[in-house]
């Protein structure tokens, strides 16, 4: 027989482990299933499993290491009951409740597990260069973050990649600390709206290095410096940048729920107003799945409250 369990979470980052603490609390016995280890990338934990000092998080008034903050989530939700485990989810069946969750083979006829009401916090990935030494480099000079990461790079030389707003955005905020930020584009033209264009044209410390890609990320154990090419002509230069932002846009992980839970064409879950809740009932999203504007660990953590309270209340309402 299939287990039923009242709440399944998906997704161990802030959003998720913040929902285990509040549906153990409610004597609810979450079952979370935190994912897999499958890359760098890719973890369970979300991204702060991908960070270093996390300075932002309230609480903490020396900061904390990223990786640190996530155990110190999964021990409170586990002291409280929830179970965790160390699995992902493969197929979803939203179309009865209780709802079927699978791990492992999703073609299997029976689900892993039923859940009567499921919170998603799969979290987003951002897009990243793919090339040498970027990965390994992310907390040491190599960032996705501005907001998370500026202030570490006062009075230095900062590279962002991307021509989109984040990208514009990124190196607008980032000019408040740095001497000055080099935005590196692979066109001679912005995607980015022409209000958030000219702000960075007005800006006098972002300076443009149009047609340019990035093919090298150097450093040992921190960033010193990075090599572009030039895509017209081919020729090949070095900057000497101790900060490389690279903001090329983000991707929610909702493959496992194209064509049953309502997303934008973005492909981020949409969710009521002022709520958590899915199109489908019992199925609420938090954390970045749902949230493509704040993306930060303190409102992932915040909407993953708001859901585990959610689910508790209609619960009780069957
Ligand atoms: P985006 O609009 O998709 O822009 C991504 C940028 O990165 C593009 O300029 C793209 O170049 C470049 N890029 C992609 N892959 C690359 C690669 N491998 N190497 C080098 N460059 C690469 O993403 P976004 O800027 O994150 O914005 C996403 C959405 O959020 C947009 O709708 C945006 O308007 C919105 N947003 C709004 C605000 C705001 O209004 N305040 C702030 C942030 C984001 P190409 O241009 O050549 O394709």
């Amino acid at each position: 027989m299939t287990e039923t369990r009242e709440v399944i979470i998906v997704g161990s980052g802030p959003a998720g482990l913040t929902a285990a603490i509040y549906s153990a609390r409610a004597n609810l016995a979450p079952l979370v299933i935190e994912g897999e280890p499958s890359s760098t990338s890719d973890q369970p934990g979300g991204q702060l499993m991908l960070t270093t000092d996390v300075e932002n998080y309230p609480g903490f008034p020396d900061g904390i290491m990223g990786p640190e903050l996530m155990v110190n989530f999964r021990a409170q939700a586990e002291r409280f009951g929830a179970e965790i485990v160390t699995d992902k989810v493969t197929r979803i069946d939203f179309s009865s409740r209780p709802f079927g969750v699978w791990i492992g083979d999703p073609d299997a006829t029976e689900p892993s597990y039923r859940a009567t009401s499921l919170i998603i916090s799969t979290g987003a990935q951002s897009l990243m260069l793919g090339i040498d030494n970027e990965t390994r480099l992310i907390g040491h000079g190599v960032s996705t973050c501005a907001t998370c990461d500026g202030f570490f790079f006062r009075d230095q030389h900062i590279a962002v990649i991307g021509g989109g707003d984040s990208a514009i955005e990124e190196a607008s905020f980032l000019t408040r600390f740095a001497d000055k930020v080099t935005l590196i584009h692979r066109r001679d033209e912005l995607r980015a709206s022409k209000i958030m264009q000219q702000r960075a044209f007005d800006n006098t410390k972002i300076e443009f290095l149009w047609n340019h890609v990035v093919e090298r990320i150097d450093g040992e154990n921190s960033l010193t410096g990075i090599g572009v090419r030039n895509v017209t002509d081919d020729r090949r230069s070095d900057l000497d940048v101790t900060g490389l932002f690279v903001a090329i846009g983000h991707r929610p992980n909702t493959g496992l729920f194209i064509g049953q839970l309502d997303m934008a064409e973005s492909g981020y879950l949409v969710t009521a107003p002022d709520s958590t809740r899915t199109n489908v009932e019992g199925v609420y999203a938090c954390g970045d799945v749902q949230d493509d504007y704040f993306r930060q660990a303190i409102t992932a953590a915040g909407s993953g409250c708001m859901a585990a309270i959610e689910a508790e209340r209609w619960l009780e309402s069957l």
